[in-house]
């Protein structure tokens, strides 16, 4: 009898794996898709993938993906034949999208679900001295990557033969000098897509040249063979899957023409855009639509571009935002005087869509990545304090029907990590608890820096009675970690799991603080709940 209902758990393993494997197709295809833009093969593959998932998810019973493969479906087939989707349908892809990387993607948000979701592709080890290799490979399992280690070239290359790694972290000089390096460009001589790779060193810091050739191999990094953390959190940052949110653009030009084809050319890269025919509007239109960046045409009646600039850069929270000058202004100095007066760029009409499509597209990521640094805690990488409370604000403001927990997590007697182990040692732990939560929630979980050992994390779509499950789970899993190896010290953390029931943001941060309170009080170590 219990044979049988294993055989059936088996199957119904064996299904539901085949269909979270399409959802990664389905995944990947989107992830490529802006770099190629949507040419009708494009998006003949990707409308290919989403039906295969469809009939699978169908056939094997997943309703939610069933559910979420049709709609998709139903939004590309309002596309016109052979046109790339305007604003409102990329918005609509975009958020079904979203939705589908949850179901893909998600780690221990629910109790027992992780058995469902299939084995990611192993990390392969390539690393001489065999002791430092098992370090990392060990921390690496508590993050949840699968490392794989291979001592030997042999062993190495008959591996990469057998199945492709989702990465490799390989020494520099991997048995013989820069033979790691020869490996690397071998490897991604075989293959279309990159392969991620990581060099390491042990000793000596490599020299310019051989950063130079492990750079041209397509190696991301290179680290200390002691810089286990700084390896994982690169591989973590690679390996992420989750879709970017798409790039919001406003046009701003008195000629709904030259608009509406900027609009178009942006669109077919995935980028979603805001048409402002008329400069008084924008701001109004900015607030509505949160751009990444402003495209600006320079001569408009009422007012001109570098007017209109100046006018966006006085309000502080567009201090960072790119404005790009899109127009007929041939004159290199009235161009350079229009980006004194905060233009980051200027393009001439006519411009080329490629053109077009690679510097809004850059400039975006740059900034993206500079509003990464600001809002972002050095040590850990997650959010900082006040960026933690706009985040649960913003996320209030929009009167959520689903349920929200803001959860407090605090370091038992980390005052003694200090004290018995030096401030360094106390950083570890405090970088090792950050990485732990960020593997173990799930990435549309925003989680921030809330103090010096103290974490907050706000979960969505999740009830007190769901986050306790889930926090109490992590802080089991956390005490086992070992964050020194040459003490084996061990740390634990309480918990305080507030539930949002329309009361004030204060409120709220304030009743988990209590239930922390109330863990510590129990004897740290717990996860108390509010009320
Ligand atoms: P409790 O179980 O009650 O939370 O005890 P505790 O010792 O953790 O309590 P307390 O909050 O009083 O102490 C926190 C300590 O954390 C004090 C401070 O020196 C240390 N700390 C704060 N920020 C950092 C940091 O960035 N790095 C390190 N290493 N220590 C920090
Ligand atoms: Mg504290
Ligand atoms: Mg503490």
């Amino acid at each position: 009898m219990s044979e049988q209902i294993s055989a059936a758990e088996r199957m119904k393993q064996h299904f539901s794996n085949r269909v979270i494997n399409q959802v990664r197709q389905v995944l990947e295809l989107w992830r490529h898709l802006p770099e190629q833009q949507w040419t009708a093969n494009s998006l003949t593959d990707f409308t290919l993938a989403t039906e295969k998932l469809a009939r699978f998810a169908q056939r094997f019973d997943a309703d939610q993906h069933a559910l979420l493969a049709n709609e998709l479906l139903s939004t590309l087939s309002s596309l016109r034949a052979g046109r790339s989707p305007n604003s409102e349908q990329l918005t609509k892809l975009n958020s079904i999208i979203v939705q589908l990387s949850q179901t893909a993607l998600r780690q221990s948000d629910q109790a027992g679900c992780e058995q469902l979701i299939p084995e990611k592709k192993p990390v392969y080890i390539a690393l001489e001295d065999t002791s430092h290799a098992l370090v990392l490979a060990e921390q690496m399992q508590y993050f949840g990557l699968i490392p794989e280690l291979h001592r030997s070239v042999v062993d190495f290359n008959q591996a990469l033969l057998r199945r492709h790694p989702a990465a490799v972290v390989i020494d520099l000089d991997f048995h013989e000098p820069n033979y790691g390096i020869a490996l690397a460009e071998k490897i991604q001589q075989r293959r279309d897509q990159p392969l991620p790779i990581l060099f390491t060193y042990q000793q000596q810091a490599p020299s310019i040249e051989q950063r130079l050739a492990a750079l041209r191999t397509g190696g991301l990094g290179i680290y200390q063979q002691q810089e286990v953390q700084a390896v994982i959190r690169h591989l973590e940052d690679v390996l992420d899957k989750t879709p970017q949110p798409p790039m919001r653009i406003v046009i701003v030009d008195d000629s709904r023409a030259q608009a509406m084809h900027s609009s178009q050319v942006l669109n077919k890269a995935g980028l979603l855009t805001e048409m402002v025919n008329d400069p008084l509007q924008v701001l109004d239109v900015m607030a509505q639509f949160e751009p990444d960046l402003v495209l600006m045409d320079m001569y408009m009646p009422g007012c001109n571009g570098m007017e209109l600039a100046k006018v966006i850069r006085q309000q502080r929270e567009y201090l960072n935002l790119p404005i790009i000058y899109l127009s007929g202004e041939e004159d290199r100095e009235r161009q350079l005087a229009a980006m004194a007066e905060g233009g980051d760029d200027f393009l001439t009409k006519p411009v080329e869509a490629s053109h077009l499509i690679t510097t809004v597209t850059t400039r975006v990521k740059r900034a993206r990545q500079l509003q990464d640094l600001i809002i972002r805690d050095s040590l850990t990488g997650l959010l900082n304090h006040t960026h933690t409370l706009e985040t649960l604000q913003n996320i209030l403001d929009k009167q959520p029907t689903h349920p929200v927990c803001f959860i407090m997590v605090d370091i038992d007697h980390f005052k003694n990590v200090n004290d018995q182990y030096g401030h360094p040692v106390g950083d570890v732990v405090i970088k090792n608890l950050a990485l732990f939560l960020r593997q173990r929630l799930r990435k549309s979980d925003p989680i921030g820096r809330y103090g010096g050992e103290e974490f907050a994390l706000i979960l969505q779509n999740t009830n007190a009675e769901q986050a306790v499950k889930i926090l109490d789970n992590i802080r089991q899993n956390f005490a086992n970690l070992i964050h020194d190896s040459d003490s084996a010290l061990q740390v634990t953390f309480s918990c305080g799991v507030a539930e949002w029931h329309g009361q004030a943001l204060s409120q709220l941060v304030e009743q988990a603080d209590q239930a922390l309170y109330e863990a510590k009080r129990r004897g740290r170590n717990c996860v108390c709940r509010a009320g």
